[in-house]
């Protein structure tokens, strides 16, 4: 059984390029994944978490929806596009069990419902798995549905997101919920070099894989001490940053390369605002 903590606001605008609101409905996450997870990070420094094994051990916000009820009056039209989550994963997958966590789960289905109901599109990214029967909640067809996917490798998962869904997984689902009409999209972000993972040479082959996708978000990896010790990695990031571009404008697929990394530009970063 899931813990549970309750919190003064939920609601906040977000400070990443590409997104206006966010919500993190949970601290911590299951997932614990090594790049090193920067949600974790600040947790930590805020005094938040007390350590790895306190981050894997989520806590759900218990008095969300009635936050969010409040919230929702009090931003009112300034609330246009919802983001889930930067600080914990949405559709958090219990790699023990094999299946989606339920607390976790029935909560993010009720905020998206709750934000669409009143016509604010969602956007959700997730290391997770999508359930099954997503699109039959009468939810907005605006909304957009990613995965993050920065390798085809298992051995590379096994290391830096031993907790998370698999690639396959990730990737069926996601294809699922292409196949029933749902928006979909990937970030393909931190992205190691290939001192991580040799398999990072081929951008190409994991843009193919994941070739239905409406919008693809790049970033290179940071904050990993490996990375800088890769000597060229920054002509490697240009490289990769260039065959997503290459790859997405003949897939008429929408992109945005993200702030840090070469090839970004603001040109791109309304890329969820329709
Ligand atoms: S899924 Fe996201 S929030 Fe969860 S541990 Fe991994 S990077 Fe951190």
């Amino acid at each position: 059984m899931i813990q549970k903590i309750t919190r003064k606001s939920l609601l906040y605008k977000s400070n990443v390029e590409y997104g206006n609101w966010t919500i993190n409905h949970v601290s911590g996450c299951m997932h614990g994944c090594k790049f090193p997870c920067y949600a974790y990070m600040l947790s930590k420094r805020f005094g938040r978490t007390k350590d790895y094994n306190d981050w894997r051990k989520p806590k759900l916000v218990a008095n969300a929806l009635q936050i969010l009820e409040k919230e929702i009056k009090r931003y009112g039209k300034e609330l246009d596009l919802v983001h889930l989550c930067f600080m914990t994963d949405p559709f958090m997958y219990d790699s023990e069990k094999e299946a989606l966590v339920p607390e976790v789960l029935d909560m993010t289905l009720k905020i998206i419902k709750r934000l669409n109901r009143e016509g604010i599109r969602v956007t959700t990214l997730t290391k997770g798995v999508y359930p099954d029967n997503l699109l039959s909640r009468q939810l907005m067809p605006d909304n957009e549905y990613g995965i993050t996917l920065v390798s085809l490798q298992e051995k590379f998962r096994k290391e830096f997101e031993p907790f998370s869904a698999s690639y396959q997984k990730r990737i069926q689902y996601l294809k699922n919920l292409y196949d029933s009409g749902a928006k979909t999209w990937i970030s393909i972000e931190p992205y190691p070099t290939p001192n991580l993972d040799p398999g990072s040479v081929n951008i190409v082959k994991l843009l193919e894989r994941v070739s239905f996708v409406d919008k693809i978000i790049f970033g290179k990896m940071n904050y990993n001490i490996d990375v800088s010790k890769f000597k060229s990695n920054n002509n490697f990031y240009k490289t990769k940053a260039g065959e997503v571009i290459n790859f997405c404008k003949k897939n008429n697929i929408q992109y945005h390369i993200k702030a840090g990394t070469p090839y970004s530009s603001k040109d791109t970063e309304s890329i969820f605002q329709n």
